[in-house]
């Protein structure tokens, strides 16, 4: 049995790992400010005697005895990261300065949950790890963008400096259950907007382009990377190499849900990349041939099935 932390553990991925390490016979230690995550989430863990919850910011040291580290804490939504800029960059930085001088200490595995926004808006498609990427620095979305790329660079240097034992995972666009309803994301407002009938929010014309993966897949992929040959850093590509455009997205959702939604266009925001595609050749290479195996309209399906629940419940 293996000691985890899971920091911003009670938000949308960080819930789904909990529970799944939890099953595989780890004892859990899930820790979070709530700031986008919430109890919710991760309510029906509490009965579990090796699931403890923890309320803490990642920005303030944090000393516990563990073998491993997930370090997801920081809002993942354009809208949330946007709301404090210098919190989403003091979440990320800090954030990961204390977690790796926590691994440090007590020589733990760490592995952070970087993102497909360190490549920003891509000149290179699709976009292999190798790639250096083309952000705006000081851009609205630079908040999150820099700090996960600075995150990313304090990985690498404490493991050449102070050989701590890294994993790097770059995640793309990834949605699935327990999603915030609001949290602004393009898959949660198109499907809350088509089961409540509303129009469907389109910013710009809607031919720009992401690649969705679901959120199991993910998972297996962030544990096989934990699980990985030491000399294996990463960063390494986790996404679902389909893309789709947010017309298509539309579509595909106006068609499961049977809506009656039309689509209404919005201005599109500032610095919003144009296409996103992962090349996640080197995740099938160096993690037991890691793909995504559920699609989109599965997925889709299944995450429908969750907000139609949840919007039932609230009304
Ligand atoms: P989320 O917002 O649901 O989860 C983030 C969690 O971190 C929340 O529970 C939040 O309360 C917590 N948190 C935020 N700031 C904190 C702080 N200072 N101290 C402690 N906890 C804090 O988002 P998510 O989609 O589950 O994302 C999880 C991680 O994966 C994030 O690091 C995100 O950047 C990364 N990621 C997600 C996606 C995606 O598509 N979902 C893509 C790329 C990367
Ligand atoms: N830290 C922590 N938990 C620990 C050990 C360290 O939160 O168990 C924090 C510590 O407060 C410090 C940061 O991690 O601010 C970086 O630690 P490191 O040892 O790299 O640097 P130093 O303490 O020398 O600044
Ligand atoms: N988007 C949209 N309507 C919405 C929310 C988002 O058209 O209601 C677009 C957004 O402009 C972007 C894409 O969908 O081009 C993905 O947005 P999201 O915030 O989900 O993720 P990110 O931009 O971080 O990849």
């Amino acid at each position: 049995m293996r000691r985890i932390l899971i920091t911003g553990g009670a938000g949308f991925i960080g819930s789904h790992l909990c529970e799944r390490l939890l099953k595989e016979g780890n004892e859990v230690i899930c820790l979070d400010n709530y700031f986008t995550g919430s109890k919710s989430n991760i309510v029906h863990l509490l009965d579990n005697p090796y699931f403890e919850l923890i309320r803490h910011d990642v920005t303030h040291p944090y000393y516990v005895e563990v073998d491993e580290i997930y370090n997801l804490a920081c809002p993942a939504s354009p809208v949330h990261y946007q709301y404090n800029p210098i919190k989403t960059i003091k979440t990320s930085v800090m954030g990961a300065i204390n977690m790796l001088g926590l691994a440090k200490r007590i020589k733990a595995r760490i592995l952070q949950a970087s993102t497909s926004e360190v490549y920003g808006d891509p000149l290179e498609h699709p976009q292999p790890e190798s790639y250096w990427g083309n952000v705006n620095p000081i851009g609205v979305r630079s908040c999150y963008d820099e700090g996960k790329r600075c995150a990313e660079s304090l990985f690498l240097n404490y493991h050449r400096q102070n050989n701590v034992d890294i994993k790097i995972v770059r995640i793309f666009n990834t949605y699935g259950p327990r999603m915030h309803p609001n949290d602004g994301r393009v898959v949660s407002n198109f499907i809350v907007q088509a089961l409540k009938g509303e129009s469907i929010t389109i910013f710009g014309d809607g031919s720009q382009t992401r690649s969705f993966q679901y959120v199991d897949d993910l998972l297996e992929g962030m544990i096989r990377m934990m699980k990985s040959d030491k000399s294996f850093t990463g960063p390494v590509n986790l996404g679902n190499p389909n893309e789709f455009s947010m017309i298509q997205l539309a579509n595909e959702i106006i068609d499961i849900t049977g809506s009656k939604s039309t689509i209404k266009y919005l201005p599109l925001p500032e610095d919003d990349p144009t296409q996103r595609q992962p090349d996640i050749s080197l995740a099938g290479r160096e993690l037991n041939n890691w793909k995504p195996v559920i699609q989109l309209r599965e997925g889709l399906e299944k995450t429908v099935a969750y907000f139609d629940k949840l919007l039932l419940m609230e009304s």
